[in-house]
C-alpha cells in the first residue's frame, strides 16, 4: 500500500533522511521509531505531502505520489498536539474535513455516529476541545482521521502528550482499531514498549539512516548492530 524507494531529504544543505527505503503491505502497522531529532516527523511530512522531499519516490496504493498535493493524497495524519479547531465544536471538528470535501450533510452525520460509537466519544459531540481531557482530545483527533477512512493512516506519536495510565489505555484502544477496522498504520514513537505492542513491522532509524528493519521479535531479540539493541533494550 506504501512504498518508498531511495528517497533523500534535505533542509538547506543538512540531509536529514539518507536513503529511505520502506515499504508496507495492506493491514500492516508499521511503527517507526528513534531517538529526538533523527528524522521520524519529517518522513511522516513527506509521506503526507507536508514536505517535499529532495530525491526518490513515494508511492501509495501504487501511486506516485510526486507533485501530488496533500489534500489529494488518500491519507490521514494524526498529529501529537492533535490540532483541533478550538472554536468548533467536537462533532464540527470530526465532520469538518468531510463537509470541505463537499460530502453530503446525510453522510457526515451517519459516519459521525459510526466513529464518535466507536471511539466512544458520542456524549462529548457538542463541547469545545479546551472542555476534554487530553485522553478524550486524543479520540477526536483520531475520529476526525478516521471518517476520512483513507488507504493510509499516518500517526506522529499520538500517546506523548497523555500520561502513563492513558497511553496503556489508548494503545490497547489503537490496537483494537487496527484490529477491526483492517486499516494500514505508520506510526511514530520514541517509545519502545508502544512499539513492540502495537507494530508488525518496526523500523529502526538513527542519524536520518534505517538501521534495521524487522518484526517486532526479530528487532528485539536479534538487532541488527549496538544501537539497535541498546535503543530496545534487547537482552544482551
Ligand atoms: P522528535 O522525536 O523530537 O519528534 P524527529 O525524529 O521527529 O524528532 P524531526 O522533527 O524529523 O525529528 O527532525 C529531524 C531533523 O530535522 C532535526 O535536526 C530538525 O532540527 C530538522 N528539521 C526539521 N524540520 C526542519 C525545518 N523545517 N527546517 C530545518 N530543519 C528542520
Ligand atoms: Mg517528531
Amino acid at each position: 500500500i506504501l512504498s518508498i524507494e531511495n528517497l533523500d531529504k534535505s533542509f538547506g544543505a543538512v540531509k536529514i533522511l539518507k536513503d529511505i527505503n520502506v515499504s508496507i503491505e495492506p493491514g500492516e502497522f508499521l511503527v517507526l521509531v528513534g531517538p529526538s531529532g533523527c528524522g521520524k516527523s519529517t518522513l511522516l511530512n513527506c509521506i503526507a505531502g507536508l514536505e517535499e522531499s529532495t530525491a526518490g519516490d513515494i508511492n501509495i496504493g501504487g501511486r506516485s505520489m510526486i507533485g501530488v498535493a496533500p489534500k489529494d493524497r488518500d491519507i490521514a495524519m494524526v498529529f501529537q498536539s492533535y490540532a483541533l479547531y478550538p472554536t468548533m465544536t467536537v462533532g464540527k471538528n470530526i465532520t469538518f474535513g468531510m463537509k470541505v470535501r463537499g460530502t453530503p450533510e446525510a453522510e457526515q452525520q451517519a459516519k459521525l455516529n459510526e466513529v464518535a460509537t466507536l471511539l466512544q466519544i458520542d456524549h462529548l459531540l457538542d463541547r469545545k476541545p479546551s472542555q476534554l481531557s487530553g485522553g478524550q482530545r486524543q479520540r477526536v483527533a483520531m475520529g476526525r482521521a478516521l471518517v476520512r477512512d483513507p488507504q493510509l493512516f499516518l500517526f506522529d506519536e499520538p500517546l506523548s502528550n497523555l500520561d502513563a495510565k492513558l497511553r496503556v489505555e489508548m494503545r490497547t484502544e489503537i490496537k483494537r482499531l487496527h484490529q477491526t477496522l483492517g486499516a494500514s498504520i505508520v506510526y511514530v514513537t520514541h517509545d519502545q514498549i508502544e512499539a513492540m505492542t502495537l507494530a508488525t513491522k518496526i523500523v529502526v532509524m538513527k542519524d536520518g539512516v534505517i538501521q534495521q528493519v524487522g518484526t517486532p521479535n526479530e528487532i528485539y531479540n536479534h538487532p541488527a548492530n549496538m544501537f539497535v539493541a541498546d535503543f530496545m533494550g534487547s537482552p544482551s
